[in-house]
């Protein structure tokens, strides 16, 4: 049996709501039944084993009906997010060769290069479909989900998750934050990426509890939501929870001391994806009440990192290991590094998927010799054994003038000047240092100037530290997880 399978316990309790309605956990479970006897029967086989189908959903419960059906069926689930440009879509159908895209009904119109199905279809004609009465046995080895990875490095890579993968990813985070089936949360995040999919979804369902589905993050709608229903998990990125704090300096004294309750009855609040600002932690504590709890994953390895839900919780780390899961830090000759010393994180366990899709060589090396995943992130460790992480080696950690610096150290302190609202710090090549820091920020009015930026870091900072440029912009290119992609950013400079 499946994970999801046991769900099926939870019968006629509510599991998942939209826009347009609910299913009971039952509901769901024969809906994504009919989803796995149509494939099979539209794809003449009796296991859709190693089969790539890909779904173009908003988030409603057809979504997750479809996810379970493929799994049912035995294929591997590949989600498409209507937040991407179409030419990004086709990029993802050609990339893992689906053998058909299934579409809710709102993208009926839209032409793909593969064979469409759409919902209705399915609806439709799956009454009448006898002779389908056995589905296939699918092995916990078996790839189940296949995702991309934000691409704020690069060109999105295709992550392969087994059945296993999954279930050890969401056991180990329903445990660990104690999700009930009591809980219910306002899921706001896209349905393509592991932080939507597994932590604010998958756990859900799995301890019973009740999503309920917002179609697109807008952060009026949120506060108003959860002043009108009873919500006690919220999961979300650092720039949605920026947003949420915009919003709530909007309102009137009166609107905010509604808001300030509806977030009594939440009992966890959880960020993470992008490294939270310690400023946002704590204009979001002293609005909500809710010390962030800040955890650290992957596409490639799900959570691996996390606060503690009781206990102390610290800012700007991400926490302790979560169990049965190896972390350690290591230097550029894959030695463990001293304790204090800063070191790429390596992960070794059931939670580490099996490999990028059709990239032998990225496969092969992102895996060490003894078996630990290279996460090309930088962290240093505490003496309580809490992570902070300093950045990625590729394009946070800059090499300058002989030091090796954080860019989001640098970040953060940049987000302490009053008149700072965000900023982003990247190196470029410089014949003389290496490379040099250069700052974008994103200032509240137009009194801030670089010279007088500059000072006021040199108050602060190590002299290699400030920036050699600092360049105000109106907005940072970002991708569907609302990452800010340094790539481009550099580009832009040439
Ligand atoms: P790509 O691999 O295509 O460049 P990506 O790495 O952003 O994109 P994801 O798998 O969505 O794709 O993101 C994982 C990365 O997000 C991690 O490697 C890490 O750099 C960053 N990350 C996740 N959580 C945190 C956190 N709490 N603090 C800092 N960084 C984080
Ligand atoms: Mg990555």
């Amino acid at each position: 049996m499946l994970w999801f399978q046991e769900t099926s316990k939870f019968g006629s309790k509510i599991a998942l709501c939209d826009e347009k309605g609910h299913y009971t956990y039952q509901e769901l479970y024969e809906n994504a039944q009919k989803v796995a006897y149509f494939l099979m029967h539209q794809l003449h086989t009796n296991s859709l084993q190693g089969a790539r189908i890909a779904y173009l959903f908003p988030s409603c419960k057809e979504y997750v009906a479809v996810q379970w059906g493929i799994w049912l069926a035995g294929g591997i689930a590949v989600p498409l997010s209507p937040l991407h440009p179409k030419a990004e879509m086709e990029y993802f159908i050609q990339d893992s060769e689906a053998s058909l895209v299934i579409l809710h009904n709102q993208f009926t119109s839209e032409n793909f290069s593969v064979p469409s199905l759409t919902w209705q279809e399915i609806e439709y004609r799956s009454e009448n479909l006898q002779g389908f009465s056995a589905l296939p046995k699918v092995h916990l080895e078996n790839p189940a989900l296949m995702i991309y990875t934000s691409g704020t490095t690069g060109k999105p890579k295709g992550v392969i998750l087994t059945h296993k993968n999954l279930a050890f990813q969401i056991e180990t985070l329903v445990k660990a934050w104690e999700w009930k089936e009591n809980d219910k949360i306002l899921h706001v995040l896209p349905l393509h990426h592991i932080h939507g999919i597994v932590n604010a979804l998958q756990c859900a369902l799995y301890a019973g509890a009740e999503v309920v589905f917002l179609p697109k993050f807008e952060a009026q709608i949120v506060w108003q939501m959860w002043q009108k229903e009873v919500f006690s998990v919220f999961m979300a990125v650092p720039t949605i929870y920026n947003r949420l704090i915009a919003e709530w300096h909007k309102a009137s004294e009166t609107e905010k001391i509604a808001m300030q309750n509806a977030c009594k009855s939440m009992r966890l609040m959880i960020s993470g994806s992008a490294a939270l600002p310690v400023s946002i932690l704590e204009e979001w504590k002293n609005i909500s009440g809710h010390f962030l709890l800040e955890r650290y994953g992957m596409s490639e390895i799900g959570m691996a990192i996390s606060n503690p839900l009781h206990g102390k919780r610290k800012a700007g780390s991400v926490g302790l290991p979560l169990p049965d899961i190896q972390i350690r830090l290591v230097d550029d000759n894959n030695q463990p590094v001293p304790q204090g010393e800063a070191g790429e994180i390596q992960v070794k366990g059931d939670n580490v998927f099996v490999g990028y899709w059709k990239k032998e060589q990225a496969t092969a090396e992102c895996f060490t010799a003894d078996g630990f995943f290279r996460t090309g992130d930088i962290a240093l460790k505490d003496d309580e054994g809490y992570y902070k992480i300093l950045g990625r080696k590729s394009t946070d950690i800059i090499k300058t003038a002989g030091y090796k610096v954080s860019a989001i150290e640098i970040e953060e302190t940049l987000r302490q000047h009053p008149q700072i609202s965000d900023c982003a710090v990247i190196g470029i090549s410089d014949d003389d240092k290496g490379e040099k820091i250069v700052g974008f920020v994103i200032a509240k009015n137009k009194e801030l100037d670089e010279t007088s930026l500059k000072n006021w870091l040199k108050e602060i900072l190590a002299y290699y530290k400030i920036p050699s440029k600092v360049l105000f912009v109106e907005d940072f290119p970002r991708n569907a997880m609302g990452k800010v992609i340094k790539p481009e950013l550099k580009k832009l400079l040439k």
